[in-house]
């Protein structure tokens, strides 16, 4: 299959080791046979009598490789780093880490149109940029591509469901001559974040409009009216785009006290808009609390970190269909979208807490390894993904939460 690599994504390890911290380990069977066989308690006293590993739910285990987990500690950090090394590796060597850390940070997202390879920026050496671009290291990357496919035998992610909008199917040959453009846009470097997704998202509500007129003249079936008029309509945010707002921001930017105690226990159904609903006063106490911090005066280093976590998602699919809870293609770019307004709020916040008047790379460093780890462990309910499509699908949300964040 061929290996599709983006441009301008570096990465070396730093050796920092935090990205053992803040997220559960998600194991596959042969993981979870090989490691839980050991006594680790003879080995660590502080691994004796801990409830290391659990078995995951089935509707946690739905469309992933994996049946367990670790345990994380209360602090968030995995039981095995000690020392910022990880114990298993300095046990029993490499081949004896869950799959997922061997590959750790690359990721492979194998598509109708080959493997598109990328980090997470959970990393600090993918946050940082560090060391020789991706593209360099091609060659690397075939043999951890070659260590993914015997390690994830049976992964392959399913592509045939795939939406334009909600109930307008797409092939994967429409799907790629549709993304040039947008692919072209997020590489835009004369462009700010912002236009990027308002361009991308009325590009794709032109693709709809243009489909379903199509579709109108063939078999007398209505069409839609592009209802784009150039600006938001309003100046101020409805009820509706403030829950979407503020339940996605609860859920990728958690408090500490409410955040998932595991992988797979992230999710998104109809239960977690609801709550949202009785809560939109809290919208405003959010934005009240940030809207002193100017988000026109912020480095270029937070901006090109920005810049490529999102181009790093869409170039590698990672928001879409099978890479994202098949979601269509215009609700899954939407969402992507209106995580920039989510991240940016956060990034202000975290400068709050710092009693800061101005935001700095650590603001956003933060913010974007906590959105990677969010959006990474999301589990989308059937419920979840309907409400995200019907709240997603049009563009003029995405202008106004855009242009008002
Ligand atoms: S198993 Fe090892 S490499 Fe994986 S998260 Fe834990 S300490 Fe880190």
């Amino acid at each position: 299959m061929e290996l599709n690599i983006p441009e301008g994504i570096n990465y070396e390890c730093t050796g920092c080791g935090k990205c053992c911290s803040g997220w559960s380990v998600p194991l596959t069977q042969e993981d979870y046979e090989r490691i839980a066989s050991i006594d680790w308690g003879a080995l660590s006293p502080d691994l004796k009598d801990k409830k290391l590993f659990r078995a995951l739910k089935t509707h946690e285990k739905l469309n992933t490789p994996y049946t367990h987990a670790i345990n994380p500690e209360s602090t968030g950090q995995c039981p095995f780093l000690k020392n910022n090394l990880c114990f298993i590796h300095s046990q029993f060597g490499a081949s004896v880490k869950p799959a997922i850390c061997q590959l750790f940070p690359y990721s492979f997202n194998e598509t109708p149109e080959g493997v598109f390879a990328t980090v997470s920026f959970i990393s600090r050496g993918a946050i940082f940029n560090a060391g020789r671009s991706l593209i360099e290291q091609r060659e690397y990357l075939k043999t951890k591509y070659a260590e993914f496919q015997k390690l994830f035998p049976n992964h392959h992610p399913n592509w045939s469901q795939l939406k334009l909008s909600s109930n307008v199917p797409l092939s994967w040959s429409e799907y790629s001559e549709i993304e040039k453009p947008l692919l072209a846009l997020m590489k835009d470097p004369a462009k700010s974040i912002e236009d990027k997704f308002m361009e991308g998202s009325r590009y794709l509500d032109s693709v709809l409009h243009e489909r379903l007129t199509k579709q109108e003249k063939v078999d007398g079936r209505p069409g839609c009216k592009s209802t784009y008029v150039g600006k938001p309509k309003q100046t101020y945010l409805n009820r509706w785009d403030k829950i979407l707002f503020l339940t996605l921001y609860k859920k990728y930017f958690p408090m500490d006290k409410q955040r998932a105690k595991g992988y797979g226990q992230l999710n998104l159904n109809a239960a977690s808009f609801i709550k949202g609903s009785f809560n939109t006063s809290q919208y405003d106490k959010l934005i009240v609390a940030a809207d002193d911090l100017a988000w026109s005066g912020v480095d270029d280093q937070v901006k090109d970190l920005i810049n490529r976590f999102f181009y790093s998602h869409v170039f590698a699919k990672l928001y879409f269909g099978a890479g994202f809870g098949q979601l269509s293609l215009i609700a899954g770019f939407n969402h992507l979208a209106l995580t920039v307004a989510l991240l940016k709020l956060k990034v202000r916040q975290n400068a709050k807490c710092r009693l800061q008047s101005k935001i700095n790379l650590d603001d956003a460093v933060s913010a974007v390894v906590q959105l990677e780890k969010s959006l990474g462990e999301l589990r989308i309910s059937p419920y979840g993904a309907a409400i995200l499509e019907l709240l997603l699908g049009r563009q003029q949300r995405i202008e106004r939460i855009l242009s008002l964040s």
